[in-house]
């Protein structure tokens, strides 16, 4: 999987040291994006007589841009703060203007806002703003939302930010931070992942917070409870009164396109620990690797030949892959896990020496076989997906050079033949491995295996929908290109940029 994640983002209002738990749920939603990170909170200036809202973001991962934890006792002060982890979809990853959160002080008082997702109607409304003047200090589509609420004509802030979301399309979830609340934002068709939890009960300094985020591992590293997801379409505010009773105030954007959250979110992106759209990532990946063996079983192989092996593309692929051993075990293909693949976490910059290959360097950096357990074996190799396919062509020859008899790849997704305008970054329609080749067996030739098989459109709908019994729609646009919001398919992210 060569796919880079996107955003994760985090809030939590109405507890003393919001910096420090949002930083932890920042660690905790650090796979979703790797570039850059940020913390905003909000607290009252005695100096200056006025609520001010701290900031510190910088590129990098969270523990080294929050290194100095003095920062959390002298800077991020407040018992109110959003968090921000990126990888860019779009605007340029290289400008530091893009690091989010974004924070403005405009007519309504403090304001930041931390989102993932993609707007898709971007472009036509930044047009709209510089024909008006505006000025922009980002190229990130983010930005647009906090223009729309600073010049709407309404006068109450809810109403601004209410009026501002009524006119952006796409997928975006968000954290906006006022001086008394924090809102909660998810787009009416669900696209990205968002959750509610509560942290303490009225024991810890007597005081009951609420938090949101990308994923629930975030609740989990803190402390905190699942209470629910923030649904397609809702705008929850929290604030003061709310945390004493419970009771928030939501209002509901309407749906024009209707629910299509990420599937993609289950196959790759999530946490298996996680839980989202109301279900464990765990739970329904290994129902999809369980739906794998029906649609693409390894091969069947004689008697006297050795047991094959089936090794997972680590971590993404690991739980997928348990549910296709259990599941082929029990179709009677004789079959066993093991750990062939080991996965180096610590990959950061790779330096290239003159003459050699950048990214099979990567690669090599990242995995590497564990030789004597693959040697004259039969091998399975399982992944959650492909995309370019170099990253798997590199595979399949490191599992060769160490020995393996016959490689055979099976897919727990289906081919990639669209690229993913809601906030994933996907290469270009002509680089995707599936859209380079007539059919499975040509793409399997050239990735040097013995066989590859996918798992169908069907079979991917099927698996999510049995084990996540919610009836709420998916989004399976890069692997079918029926886009459910329309999308300007000839912008690239370079003219995003
Ligand atoms: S196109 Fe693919 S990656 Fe993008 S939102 Fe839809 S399912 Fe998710």
């Amino acid at each position: 999987m060569s796919i880079k994640d996107h955003c994760g983002i985090f809030g939590i209002f109405n507890m003393p040291d919001a910096a420090r738990l949002t930083y932890y749920g920042l660690h905790a939603l650090q796979h979703r994006g790797q570039e850059s990170c940020g913390i905003v909170t909000s607290t009252y200036d005695e100096n200056r007589q006025r609520r001010i809202m701290p900031m510190h973001k910088d590129f990098g991962l969270v523990l080294d841009v929050y290194e100095d934890s003095q920062i959390f006792n002298t800077k991020l002060l407040g018992d109110a703060a959003i968090g921000h982890t990126r990888y860019s979809t779009s605007g340029s990853s290289a400008n530091r203007a893009n690091i989010q959160p974004f924070r403005v002080q405009y007519k309504g008082g403090n304001l930041a806002l931390a989102h993932n997702g993609n707007l898709s109607n971007a472009r036509e409304l930044r047009r709209a703003f510089i024909e008006r003047g505006t000025l922009f200090q980002s190229t990130s589509d983010s930005e647009l939302v906090l223009h729309l609420i600073a010049q709407s004509r309404r006068h109450k802030q809810i109403d601004q930010i209410l009026n501002a979301l009524m006119q952006i399309e796409g997928a975006f979830s968000l954290v906006i931070l006022t001086d008394d609340s924090l809102i909660a934002v998810r787009d009416p068709n669900g696209f990205r992942p968002l959750a509610l939890g509560r942290y303490g009960d009225a024991g810890q300094n007597g005081k009951t917070a609420y938090c949101v985020a990308s994923e629930t591992c975030a609740f989990d590293l803190i402390g905190a409870t699942y209470l629910r997801d923030i649904e397609p379409g809702e705008i929850l505010v929290i604030d003061r009164e709310g945390c004493q009773t419970g009771e928030f105030k939501s209002f509901h954007l309407p749906s024009r396109h209707g629910i299509s959250q990420c599937i993609f979110e289950y196959v790759y992106f999530s946490r298996p620990d996680s839980k989202i759209y109301g279900e464990m990532v765990d739970k329904v990946r290994r129902k999809i690797g369980k739906q794998l063996a029906h649609d693409a079983p390894p091969p069947e192989v004689p008697a006297e030949e050795k047991t094959p092996i089936v090794i997972s593309v680590p971590d993404s692929s690991n739980t997928a892959t348990l549910g296709y051993v259990t599941e082929c075990q029990k179709l009677g293909y004789r079959c066993r896990y093991e750990i062939g693949l080991i996965r180096n976490h610590y990959v950061g910059r790779t330096f290239i020496a003159p003459g050699q290959d950048k990214r099979e360097m990567k690669v090599r950096c990242k995995f590497n076989t564990v030789e004597g357990l693959l040697k004259d074996r039969i091998v399975v190799v399982v992944d959650d997906s492909i995309v370019r396919g170099t990253t798997a062509r590199l595979l399949v020859q490191m599992i060769r050079e160490a020995g393996a008899k016959e490689v055979h790849f099976r897919v727990t997704s289906p081919t990639v033949i669209s690229p993913c305008f809601y906030g994933m970054d996907f290469p270009s329609h002509d680089e995707l491995l599936a859209n380079q080749f007539e059919s499975v067996e040509a793409m399997g030739n050239w990735l040097g295996v013995d066989s590859l098989a996918y798992l169908s459109v069907e079979g991917l709908m099927t698996a999510v929908q049995t084990a996540n019994e919610r009836p709420l729609g998916y989004c399976n646009a890069c692997f079918t290109a029926n886009y459910p919001v329309p999308v300007e398919i000839g912008v690239t992210k370079e003219e995003n940029d």
